[in-house]
């Protein structure tokens, strides 16, 4: 048969397209069966430009479909793609009335009689594991049979829905062929169309985990069982996609990569061995399964990134979603992960139904000790429900319709907006669309949640020294002072408290609460001083090496300070309150100990070093526009006392040298 497998259309900027590796896997089962399988990535063709925005892009979508004279039209659907595939389904069945159309993937499982109910040009749906199901499903409809038997099968007949028994899950999983990469679209188009440096590569390690956390279709759909890959044929698949699809880094999708220690040693030993460490990769992991011995394996087996889920900071919380970890456990794991040189991702969930809102303070300030540790880059979200999950089935009936959750964007296709036929299908359903539903909190009103969980990571990642001391000075839960400097920035005009107007913001909104913060917290302003020079030091255009020009003739030299360098003069001892911030301690009362500091971004790392009067002056005067030797002769009344004028001069020149040298002014001579 000729089947043609479709990834219906999504777009969100912050996020990049990569293959449908579930949809590849299909199309190798139904061609080495014989049927003819072509992958469709509306995804892709859609950010490269060869499917248009706006109304007509599901009539555009079908027409594209049509024109491969399917036979069959699968289409792998999440969440978010629901409504967009029942939409460009229908089309499908008006333009090729007599092609098949069956829906597969997460969503589709666990709604599949509704789906089927409601809409009557959805021939069947695959529920679960679809590989065998789908080539059964082919070769019973190539005989032009019935799939009653086909296990795993929702269908319809006539006026009947049937729904066949579930089927067992694959006992091993390296029956399955090895996905045929050449079924879909080049890595290259993914990689041009979203503008990325390398091509990624989707690796997938193994399916299941054996954890029950509410919200997780994920382990429902799998059933809780773990099964992974054999490492040797991961290995193989790795140098497949690398020499025959130009794989630059791999995107290892499983739940529970490090579940199992041993299985990740044998992985990243056979990486190394096969030469594969020098490509990247990222993975999922939790605090509980990994140790600072296990994350340098995996960094020396080319692991860059992974991602921990820790949801909340409150075991209240933790205990009603049955997370079963332990979230005392980060502050180490990130420390041990970016020791490592791995970049760790920290996933936080605000607003979980029964949450009061010192839960959700508790989160906050979990987030903000991430901060202070510097090196993660947190996300938050709000709860979204799932079908197939537990907080589906008792929340079901409670939900409403107020504002998106992360897995409710990217269909905006109407120049921004949701097309109204979208709306009015998900307004239609709250349980088969019920992603784009809320569950109420009686902690804090939904839009104050979202916006929570869209800004307070800029809060985590400028300035969560300040903040965290700041709550404590003015005795205020991060919730609501949050909510006070969202309404300072809105009166100034801004937006949303994106990173530019968090950092033009914050420290004025700081400043306006001075005559709030008690004597003894007076060392507040001298870390919003401090955070906002490290953020001045992160601003682009650093040099890139070491002045070495000779500059012994050049007498009109105007020496600048590097563009990743800044200075500060403080009152406290700041690196003892940073040592307890990190300890978790956010004491009042610390001694007046001056520091003069320079802040220094390289490589990615914040180098924070004191200096002496002397130094400091020398580098304040560097502003590109003053000679060197008048910088010298300005500075002798104050630091020249024990030698002569032209001695002093002399060796400020041979410091200015050094510091150039060290690249804290710019490499350029600038005479
Ligand atoms: S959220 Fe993660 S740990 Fe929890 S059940 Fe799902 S996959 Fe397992």
């Amino acid at each position: 048969m000729k089947v043609s497998l479709v990834f219906p259309p999504f777009h969100h900027p912050a996020l990049y397209n990569l293959p449908p590796l579930g949809l590849i896997n299909l199309a190798t089962v139904a061609r080495l069966a014989g049927h003819e399988a072509q992958v469709i990535d509306l995804i892709l063709e859609l950010r490269e430009g060869q499917l248009p925005g706006g109304q007509s892009l599901y009539r555009a979508c079908a027409e594209r479909i049509a024109a491969a004279k399917p036979e069959v039209v699968a289409f792998g659907a999440q969440c978010t793609t629901y409504p967009p595939t029942v939409h460009i389904a229908r089309e499908v069945r008006r333009l090729v009335p007599e092609a098949r159309i069956v829906l597969g993937g997460h969503n589709a499982s666990f709604v599949a009689r509704q789906t089927l109910e409601s809409f009557s040009w959805i021939d069947a749906v695959v529920r679960g594991e679809g590989e065998e199901t789908f080539g059964e499903l082919l070769d019973v409809w190539a005989r032009a049979g019935t799939p009653g038997g086909v296990a795993g099968l929702s269908w319809r007949s006539g006026g009947m829905i049937h729904e066949n028994p579930d089927r067992p899950l694959l006992d091993d999983l390296n029956v399955l062929p090895l996905p045929d990469y050449s079924l879909a679209p080049a890595l290259e188009r993914y990689r041009r169309a979203c503008g990325l440096s390398r091509a990624i590569a989707i690796l997938e390690v193994g399916r299941g985990c054996p954890h029950r956390c509410v919200y997780c279709s994920e382990s429902a759909l799998w059933r809780r069982r773990c099964r992974t890959f054999a490492v040797e044929r991961l290995v193989e698949e790795m140098t497949r996609l690398r020499d025959l699809q130009g794989a630059e880094c791999f995107l290892l999708a499983y739940d529970q990569f490090t579940a199992e220690r041993q299985f990740v040693e044998n992985f990243c030993r056979q990486v190394m061995d096969a030469g594969l460490h020098r490509l990247g990769w990222y993975c999922i992991s939790r605090l509980d399964t990994v140790d600072a011995d296990l994350l340098r394996l995996m960094r020396a087996a080319g692991c860059e990134s992974l991602c921990y889920g820790i949801d909340s900071g409150s075991a209240r919380t933790l205990a009603f979603i049955r997370k079963q970890i332990d979230p005392g456990q980060l502050g180490q794991r990130v420390r041990e992960t970016t020791a490592a040189g791995i970049v760790p991702t920290l996933s936080f969930v605000v607003g979980f139904p029964e949450e009061e809102r010192v839960d959700i303070d508790a989160t906050l300030l979990l987030a903000l000790q991430t901060g202070i540790e510097g090196n993660s880059n947190p996300l938050m979200q709000i709860p979204t429900v799932l079908p197939g999950t537990e907080l589906h089935a008792r929340y079901g009936p409670r939900l409403v319709r107020e504002v998106d959750s992360y897995f409710a964007q990217g269909i905006e296709f109407d120049a921004g907006r949701r097309c109204r036929e979208d709306e009015e299908l998900i307004d239609s359903d709250p349980l088969l669309f019920s992603s784009f539903y809320n569950l109420p909190s009686r902690a804090l009103p939904l839009p104050e949640l979202e916006l929570l969980a869209a800004e307070f990571p800029v809060i985590v990642n400028l300035y969560p020294k300040t903040f965290r001391i700041l709550c404590a000075a003015l005795e205020t839960p991060p919730s609501i002072l949050f909510v006070r400097l969202r309404s300072f920035a809105r009166a100034e005009a801004a937006q949303g408290l994106t990173p530019a107007v968090c950092f033009a913001c914050f420290p004025r909104f700081v400043a306006g609460l001075a005559d709030q913060v008690p004597g003894a917290w007076r060392h507040v302003f001298d870390m919003l001083t401090y955070e906002s020079r490290a953020i001045e030091a992160a601003r682009p255009g650093a040099p890139s090496a070491a002045g070495n020009a000779d500059l012994s003739g050049v007498s009109t030299w105007r020496p600048a300070v590097a563009k990743n360098l800044a200075l500060a003069e403080l009152a406290f001892d700041m690196e003892a309150i940073v040592t307890d911030l990190r300890a978790g301690k956010v004491r009042a009362d610390y001694p007046h100990s001056p520091s003069l500091l320079v802040f220094r971004q390289a490589e990615g790392r914040l180098e924070v070093s004191a200096v002496n009067a002397f130094a400091h002056d020398l580098l304040r005067r560097c502003d590109g526009q003053a000679v060197w030797e008048d910088i010298a002769r300005s500075l002798y009344a104050r630091h020249g006392a024990g030698s002569g004028e032209e001695q002093f001069v002399s060796d400020c020149r041979a410091a200015l040298m050094q510091l150039r040298q060290h690249q804290w002014l710019s490499p350029h001579p600038n005479p």
